[in-house]
């Protein structure tokens, strides 16, 4: 029998400036915010889920030059109208205290992109899905992806925060777990405050991974979070039996240009 063509993945789309309006901004948890942004020449933007855009941050009191800063899409992608971005404020920051402190709804805004390599393979491996913070961006966009187009492959996700109030987007993922067909959401926090109400995982997501993690050799990991969170869990995840090669990453390092 002939041998099916093995399919080849769709080319990035190409990169483009865009000039967009802040059309939402919302809490997510604290020092974390989702700033929504509506296209409006060009009118709509192609990206494959797991790619980031650079966000211009122009010149204001704090910051006499303009800069460019990396986010990862998070929104999503069957809206190719707008993109949603969610940011950890770093105190001090040039772009992030721009956007919390000064961008407003209403206000134009330019990027550029997509850029990016981080994608869904299209392997039918189970999935592991790791992130901490912001790192929710570009995974939160895979889910998306995975819902609108019926992928059937096992995926687990666990999002760690430092506390109950770090965590957000839970009931979205309690959502993807009804409609996704094989997809189980593990929050997970490194301690719980006093009279907090938490009957879900306690630990760091490394840990947490360890033991809950039946068919680690199986599986290829997406991570996206910090350097340190990133680190750590390729570490964990080599030592499971997960081959470098299926492990796929995009570190929120401080980005430049
Ligand atoms: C591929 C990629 C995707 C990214 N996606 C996201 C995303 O979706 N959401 C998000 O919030 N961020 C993301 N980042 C990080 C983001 O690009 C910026 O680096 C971050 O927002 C800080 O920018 P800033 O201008 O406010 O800080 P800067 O003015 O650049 O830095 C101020 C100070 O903070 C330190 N610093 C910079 N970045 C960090 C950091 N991440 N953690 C700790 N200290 C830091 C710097 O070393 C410096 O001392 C991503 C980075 C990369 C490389």
């Amino acid at each position: 029998m002939p041998k099916e063509p093995v399919k080849a993945p769709p080319k990035f789309p190409p990169v483009k400036k865009y000039v967009c309006r802040c059309t939402e901004i919302l809490e997510l948890a604290p020092d974390i915010k989702q700033f929504r942004l509506e296209f409006k020449k060009p009118e709509t933007i192609d990206y494959v889920p797991g790619q980031y855009i650079q966000l211009l941050t122009p010149v204001y009191e704090k910051n006499s030059k303009e800069v460019y800063r990396t986010y990862s899409i998070s929104s999503d992608p069957a809206d190719k109208s707008a993109i949603e971005l969610i940011i950890r404020r770093i105190p001090g920051g040039i772009s992030t205290t721009y956007c919390f402190e000064y961008l407003k709804v209403g206000d134009e805004v330019e990027i550029k992109g997509p850029y990016g390599k981080l994608r869904l393979s299209n392997t039918n491996a189970p999935i592991v899905f790791m992130a901490g913070g912001s790192g929710m961006a570009p995974i939160k966009c895979m889910l998306h992806y995975m819902k609108n187009t019926g992928n059937k492959r096992k995926a687990t996700y666990y999002f760690g925060g430092n506390k109950v109030e770090d965590l957000f987007y839970v009931d979205l993922m309690r959502e993807f777990e009804s409609v996704i067909a094989d997809f189980r959401f593990v929050p997970t926090v490194a301690e719980t405050g006093q009279g907090e109400n938490w009957d879900g995982k306690v630990g760091l997501v490394t840990q947490v991974v360890k033991e809950d993690l039946k068919n680690a050799p199986e599986c290829e990991a997406y991570l996206c979070g910090s350097p340190g969170m990133v680190d750590a869990s390729i570490k964990v995840l080599k030592e499971m039996g997960i081959g470098e090669e299926r492990i796929f990453y995009d570190k929120f390092e401080k980005s430049s240009t």
